[in-house]
């Protein structure tokens, strides 16, 4: 992979927005420089001055938390921000193209289609995997880049590493693998394996497993080349000093991550051991995330129809290609994982 003939000539060209605080860090006895409001703020909390443009403190923790370099992280506004900036980076409008792995998280298309960029699609397996002839085809493409969500979304599964290393070393653009769900999965993250990759982009958010997905704090892991480009074009001041405030606050109690997890994990088991029982179900998707795909006969969108009534709302897949007949129940409390099922039980 050639970095730099993956991004667009214009963005190589660019001059970055200079921030105030990118020219002068630090405090200062009078600071004048940025048009704050010196005097304070409006409302009960003190937010008058901008906040560290490159989250330093942040990444000072996340660098040690997954064992990578502080210049190997991006910062973004929910890992959507990381979506869009990428195919921003390399995605030159009306002319070259992304390739996504149907079924898949529908944002990648949105940012795609919000660029003007083009989509390839290379859909899963019946059950969701990589094929030979399917890394074949992502090898032979000359999309930009290729996103690779692993545990998928809508299906929960991770994807065969084998195979994505093997994308990893023939296809010509870069690879994204998406792990928002990676903190529920029995599998190495691939941020172990970032120094192996260049052309290698992680994304990973604070809104699944940490519970923070109103904060809106996304991660992408990448060389410092890439990171640094990513930082090149993202708005100045993109992570609010509250949301880096927050951030240090949850990453200092990192127990509380842990416990959330695993009773997570729980909940997941729990529901998996009980929904296969019931005569609706037809087939639950083994998951690697924090819910799982159902198959349900002789139809999903009936029991969907029936839960709305009930007050519970999952989320109906059932038009995702590969995914007729399927809902996706996000695990929940216990005592919503045992309202869930009570309800299905009672579908008649
Ligand atoms: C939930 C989710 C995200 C998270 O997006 P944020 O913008 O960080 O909240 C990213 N990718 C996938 C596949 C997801 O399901």
């Amino acid at each position: 992979m050639d970095l730099e003939s993956l991004v667009r000539p214009n963005i190589r060209a660019m001059k970055p927005y200079s921030s105030a605080r990118d020219e002068f860090q630090g405090d200062a006895q009078v600071m004048l420089d940025a048009n704050e409001n010196s005097l304070g703020s409006a409302g009960p909390a003190t937010f008058n001055r901008y906040p560290d443009p490159q989250q330093r403190a942040v990444k000072a923790e996340l660098a040690q938390l997954k064992n990578v370099a502080g210049g190997q992280i991006f910062l973004g506004n929910g890992s959507d921000e990381a979506i869009d900036l990428l195919v921003r980076l390399t995605c030159i409008p009306g002319q070259d193209s992304i390739l996504i792995l149907p079924p898949t998280y529908g944002m990648y298309e949105v940012a795609a289609n919000l660029n003007d960029v083009a989509i390839q699609r290379l859909p899963l397996t019946a059950d969701f995997q990589l094929s030979a002839e399917i890394v074949a085809g992502i090898i032979a493409s000359d999309a930009k880049l290729v996103f690779i969500c692993s545990p998928n979304n809508p299906t929960g599964n991770l994807l065969h590493a084998a195979a994505i290393e093997e994308i990893l070393r023939g296809f010509r653009g870069l690879v994204v693998v998406d792990e928002a769900y990676a903190d529920f999965a029995a599998a190495p993250s691939w941020t172990t394996r970032l120094a192996e990759f260049p052309n290698l982009v992680i994304l990973q958010t604070f809104s699944k497993a940490w519970g923070l997905a109103g904060l809106r704090l996304g991660m992408a892991f990448a060389s410092p080349e890439i990171i640094g480009y990513l930082n090149k074009i993202k708005p100045p001041y993109n992570v609010s000093e509250a949301t880096q405030q927050h951030a240090l606050a949850a990453l200092a109690a990192g127990g509380h991550f842990d416990n959330l997890r695993n009773d997570l994990l729980v909940g997941r088991q729990w529901l998996a051991e009980r929904l296969p029982a019931l005569a609706i179900v037809e087939r639950v998707f083994p998951s690697d995330a924090n819910f799982l795909l159902v198959r349900f006969r002789p139809d999903a969108t009936a029991v969907y129809e029936y839960l709305l009534n009930r007050g519970i709302v999952v989320r109906n897949r059932t038009t995702q290609p590969g995914c007729a007949g399927t809902l996706r129940l996000t695990v929940g409390t216990p005592a919503e994982n045992g309202q869930l099922l009570t309800a299905l039980r009672e579908f008649r």
